[in-house]
């Protein structure tokens, strides 16, 4: 058949989506709004001086010089993570070394390019194109951008438009999420479930309840398309939608009137779905309020005043009682490796309604070096930073995501464990969160000897004591006759944004 004819038939087959009565009455309402971040993409403006003059002084000339050099280079930082801000987030950087750092590019991110493209095979899980099927939950990749850049972002490759190998050993840039071919999916796998008592035929997967819809930031979309995916998710019998988002931090005026009309109207027309917005600020500096010293602002009483815009944003999600709003961040050095600004930033989300969700260890990103801290560091700081805290406030655990499933650093030792050998220097337990086929392994442990300079489970596998969970002989997963007989490893990690 000649090529054009392929084509035809190709386009013929590809499912096409008609929105309901119901849901088109839903869209009918929706109204856009025209937003002004005032954006500056890339370093170019910066190079030729083109950037606002005030946001000019962001680089100092010698670090224009610097990272001028390495253009085109194999040590070039847009090559390997584009550069973006907002002009939101320009003001918070002036009085925040955190916030510049979380940003601003730096010629020593890739002084070490170590670490992987595609961090835990991410495409071995994506059954269509911008999918993610794990567990009883589908991550969607609805977007390739957001509205600034976190230079330690783990969707680099998203991001970077980068060209990544699949499992069949083709080569392509990740693609994102269209809502014929994901509603088509998600439909056909729980029809199949419910006609084989709650469990997939092949893979022994449960019903896809839940949908993240992610990216980049799916707030970054206008009102229209969210409110499609909404939409044609809760047609689609999904139970439950994420949001993962970091507009709150960079442009928390993204969350006007004409958003939460938009999300009243989805509400009550599909209030058997939940919403929840998973939030990422890393550091208080992204929500409180500072005067021109660099000191947060507190009311008479001692209350911390948060900025206007991201309070307001805060309290109009928070007073949607059917909404819930969580925080999840991974801790980074030189931005929140530090117990104060943890401390006070589980403090100050959950005093605004917020719930403090996840904290995690970074991944094995390409120059990863340059941002993880050692996952002993990491819990060491975040116990620290909860100590002090009321039971509601310190709920966030911190989590690393291992090929097997997610994964919480549960505890550590200072103390050797008596009579058992290689824990002279004490132990890591980790505790089997999630588990990408079933549930069967919750709460399974693994006891490690410390290594304080691990910054991923490779860096312990000399010195595993106890593995009840499998952490390390995960082949034991595919043996236990409960695996889908198609289980890529290994598993997909998280960032802050999902
Ligand atoms: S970490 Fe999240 S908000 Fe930051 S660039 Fe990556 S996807 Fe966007």
């Amino acid at each position: 058949m000649a090529d054009k004819e392929v084509a035809k038939e190709q386009v013929a087959k590809k499912p096409v989506y008609v929105p309901t009565d119901r849901e088109q009455a839903f869209l009918d309402t929706v109204e856009d709004t025209r937003h002004q971040r005032e954006i500056i993409n890339g370093l170019t403006p910066f190079f030729n001086e083109k950037a606002p003059e005030d946001m000019m002084s962001f680089y100092t000339e010698d670090e224009v010089v610097k990272l001028q050099v390495l253009k085109g280079t194999e040590r070039d930082v847009e090559g390997r993570m584009p550069v973006k801000i907002t002009r939101h987030y320009f003001e918070l950087a002036r009085k925040s070394k955190p916030i510049q750092r979380i940003v601003k590019a730096s010629p020593d991110e890739t002084n070490d390019m170590a670490g992987s493209e595609d961090p835990g095979n991410q495409m071995d899980y994506a059954p269509v194109e911008g999918l993610l099927h794990k567990y009883e939950m589908g991550l969607m990749y609805v977007v390739s951008t957001c509205s600034a850049h976190c230079r330690f972002c783990y969707r680099e490759e998203l991001i970077a438009r980068k060209d990544i190998e699949r499992h069949d050993g083709t080569v392509a840039k990740k693609g994102l999420a269209k809502i014929p071919e994901i509603t088509a999916y998600v439909r056909a796998h729980n029809e199949l479930v419910k006609a084989n008592g709650g469990r997939h035929p092949e893979t022994g997967r449960e019903k896809l309840r839940e949908i993240l819809l992610s990216g980049g930031d799916p707030m970054v979309l206008n009102n229209s398309k969210i409110a499609a995916w909404l939409s044609a998710l809760a047609e689609s019998d999904v139970e439950s939608i994420r949001i993962g988002t970091k507009e709150m931090a960079f442009y928390p005026q993204r969350f006007d009137d004409n958003f939460f009309a938009m999300l009243d109207r989805f509400h009550e027309t599909y209030p058997e779905v939940a919403v929840h917005f998973m939030l990422h600020f890393e550091h208080p500096d992204e929500i409180l309020d500072k005067d021109d010293d660099e000191n947060y602002v507190q009311d008479s009483q001692g209350f911390y005043q948060w900025i206007p815009d991201t309070g307001h944003a805060m309290r109009e999600l928070v007073k949607r009682g059917w909404v819930s709003v969580q925080n999840q961040t991974p801790i980074i050095k030189d931005i929140n490796d530090d117990v104060d600004a943890l401390r006070l930033l589980q403090r100050e989300f959950k005093r605004a309604g917020g719930e403090n969700h996840y904290f995690f260890c970074g991944r094995d990103i390409v120059a990863y070096k340059a941002f993880n801290v050692p996952i002993e560091e990491a819990w060491t700081k975040l116990n620290e930073s909860q100590k002090g805290l009321s039971g509601i406030e310190n709920h966030a655990r911190l989590s690393i995501t291992h090929y097997k499933g997610k994964t919480e650093v549960n505890a550590i030792t200072n103390e050797p464990i008596p009579g058992l050998p290689g824990s002279e220097n004490g132990v890591v337990i980790f505790k089997l969160l999630r588990n990408a086929l079933d549930a069967p392994d919750r709460g399974k442990v693994c006891i490690v000897g410390r290594n304080p300079d691990a910054v991923w489970f490779d860096d312990y596998e000399d010195r595993v004591l106890f593995d009840e969970a499998g952490l390390f002989d995960y082949t034991r997963v595919t043996e236990s006759g409960k695996a889908p007989k198609n289980l890529p490893s290994p598993m997909p990690g998280i960032t802050g944004c999902q």
